[in-house]
């Protein structure tokens, strides 16, 4: 897969600050969206129209200035795209402010409240090509042993074979509370077989049995599984977000959300959808955005949601958190550099300063 990092440059009193982000994993780089549409259309703009009453650079406004005039629908064709710009306008902000973004996002949003330490779980056990014997244990072992409490395996290819990793899994953990499985849309005509077969495991949740738009099989999954379903990676609009969660028979306080931040037109816009989702009883710990960053490290802090996602060694440079991070019981101690703290990242930076906007922030 590829792809894409923005940089967003302020001019302010204090300085040029530039903020950065990219979109995370999961789908194919959305450079040539930035660069030729909404890169074009925010500069295109008089600076006033960006900013707040206050004179600070206005992350709302630009995700309004970037939806003016599209048409409704297709969100993904631009979700991306506009997400990680108004990303990296945070990153500024909070940089310009002197705050780690957590925080910003705790007085703006959450009352001044936050969580110092954050849940993560691992999502790992890919299926590999000639997987050795005992290789999957080994995997989940190593993840335990680096702190992690709660992992996450692939499922989907074969309900034979998918019930024996399952299993042999389970016998490296205390209980199936620490084990979540994800069939990445998968299953297909088998869900409900597959819904049957892994109800008395009592797992962690079940994620993405079916297609993200397949609201009738997804409910008919929820009623015959009954324990926990995780969805929502694969949404990129507060109407997809709705549908999932009415025609899906989705149960608040029992299954959760996980909503890719950068992917769905950004933080602004996630605001909106907790505040839309609230109203029908989804509360904070309903969500676990996708993507094992910082910036959803950042936000799951600030706003108190769940968890965190976390995938080390997986994704290069675009997965991981500070390069000091350790994982203590399951959790991660948030640290304090300004904005969401990219520059703790030393070969992400690598990667950031290709742009050419320099060191300076
Ligand atoms: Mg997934």
């Amino acid at each position: 897969m590829s792809t894409a990092i923005v940089g967003v440059q302020w001019e302010t009193d204090k300085g040029i600050i530039t903020g950065y982000a990219f979109n995370s994993t999961g789908r194919y780089s959305c450079a040539a969206t930035v660069s030729e549409r909404f890169a074009p259309r925010l500069l295109a703009l008089h600076p006033a129209d960006l900013i707040d009453e206050n004179g600070l650079l206005a992350p709302d406004k630009i995700l309004n200035a970037c939806l003016n005039g599209e048409k409704p629908g297709g969100d993904l064709e631009r979700s991306m795209a506009i997400g990680i710009i108004e990303i990296a306008c945070w990153d500024c902000l909070a940089k310009y402010l002197g705050l780690p973004l957590y925080r910003l996002l705790s007085s703006r949003f959450n009352d001044g409240n936050y969580l110092d330490s954050v849940p993560c779980y691992v999502g790992g056990g890919w299926y590999k090509e000639n997987e050795l014997e005992g290789e999957l244990e080994d995997e989940v072992d190593n993840y335990l042993s680096n702190g992690y409490e709660i992992v996450k395996i692939k499922v989907g290819r074969d309900l034979k074979s998918d019930l024996n990793r399952v299993n042999r899994v389970l016998n490296h953990l205390r209980s199936g509370s620490q084990l979540a499985v994800d069939a990445n849309c998968g299953l297909g005509e088998h869900s409900e077989s597959y819904a049957r077969a892994f109800a008395d495991f009592e797992l962690r949740w079940f994620e993405e049995p079916v297609h993200p738009v397949a609201h009738k099989k997804l409910k008919s999954f929820v009623d015959i599984y009954s324990h926990a379903v995780a969805t929502g990676e694969n949404c990129f609009s507060l109407e997809e977000a709705t549908n999932l969660v009415e025609l899906g028979g989705l149960r608040a306080g029992i299954d959760f959300l996980q909503f890719d931040i950068p992917q769905t037109y950004g933080i602004s816009y996630l605001i909106r959808l907790l505040t839309s989702l609230k109203l029908r009883g989804w509360r904070s710990e309903s969500f676990i955005p996708h993507g094992g960053n910082l910036m959803s490290l950042s936000i799951v802090a600030g706003l108190q949601l769940r968890m965190c996602e976390s995938y080390p060694n997986v994704f290069g440079v675009f997965s991981g958190f500070y390069d000091s991070v350790k994982v203590s019981e399951g959790c991660i101690k948030i640290q304090n550099a300004p904005g969401i703290g990219f520059e703790t990242q030393a070969n992400l930076m690598d990667a950031f300063n290709t742009l050419g906007f320099g060191k300076q922030s």
